[in-house]
C-alpha cells in the first residue's frame, strides 16, 4: 500500500500515520522528521533548512525532494510506505507523481484528515507544552496554517481530480479516527 496522508498541521497526521505502520507493517516516512534530523545532525542541509522551519515556512522543494528520494530508495520502503507532510504544494505533486513513476511504484490514495481550525489551534498549543518543538509557538503557527490554506490545500483538489483523494472525519477518540482511516484505504490492499 502506498499512501498520502494530508491534513493540516495539528489534525493528528504523525499519529495515525504512527498507527497504521503498525497496522500495515510499512514504513512511515515524515519531511519533517526528515528534515527534524537533518538539523539535529548538523548537516549543511539541516542548517539551510533550520531558519525556514523555525519561521513556519516551506523548505525549498529541491531540498525536500532529494531527501524523500533517497529515503524511498531505501529497502523497506519497496513494500510501500505511508507519507506524511508531502506533497506540500502543487509543484510537489507533480514532482511525486514523476519520481514514483520513475520507482515504478504509482500512488494508491491519499487520505485527508479533516479537523476543524479552531480544534487545530487547540491542539497544536497542547503539543507546544508537551514536545517543546520549536515551531509550535503562536506565531509560527499562524503562519504554517496561512501557508497550508495557500499552498497545501490545493494539494487536496489535486488528488481529488485525479480520483485518488478520500477525507476522512479526524475528531474524536484515536481508535475511532483509526478505524476511519483503514475504512477509507482501497480494501483490496489490506486483505
Ligand atoms: P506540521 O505538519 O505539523 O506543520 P511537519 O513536521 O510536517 O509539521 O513539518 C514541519 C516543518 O518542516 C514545516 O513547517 C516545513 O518548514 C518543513 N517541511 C516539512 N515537509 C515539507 C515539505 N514537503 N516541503 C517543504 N517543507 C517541509
Amino acid at each position: 500500500m502506498r499512501l498520502v496522508l494530508l491534513g493540516a498541521p495539528g489534525s493528528g497526521k504523525g499519529t495515525q500515520a504512527e498507527r497504521l505502520k503498525q497496522q500495515l507493517a510499512i514504513p512511515h516516512i515524515s519531511t519533517g522528521d526528515l528534515l527534524r534530523a537533518a538539523v539535529r545532525a548538523g548537516t549543511p542541509l539541516g542548517l539551510k533548512a533550520k531558519a525556514v522551519m523555525d519561521a513556519g515556512q516551506l523548505v525549498s522543494d529541491d531540498i525536500v525532494l532529494g531527501m524523500l528520494e533517497e529515503r524511498l530508495r531505501q529497502p523497506d520502503a519497496a513494500s510501500g510506505f505511508i507519507l506524511d507532510g508531502y506533497p506540500r504544494n502543487l509543484a510537489q505533486c507533480a514532482a511525486l507523481q514523476a519520481l514514483l513513476e520513475r520507482l515504478g511504484q504509482p500512488l494508491d490514495v491519499a487520505i485527508k484528515l479533516d479537523v476543524p481550525s479552531e480544534l487545530i489551534v487547540e491542539r497544536i498549543a497542547g503539543r507546544a507544552a508537551k514536545e517543546g518543538r520549536k515551531d509550535d509557538t503562536p506565531e509560527t503557527v499562524r503562519e504554517r496554517l496561512r501557508v497550508y490554506a495557500e499552498q497545501t490545500e490545493p494539494v487536496a483538489s489535486y488528488f481529488e481530480r485525479i480520483g485518488k483523494l478520500r477525507c476522512v472525519d479526524g475528531v474524536g477518540e484515536l481508535e475511532d479516527i483509526s478505524r476511519r482511516v483503514l475504512a477509507a484505504l482501497p480494501q483490496t490492499l489490506t486483505a
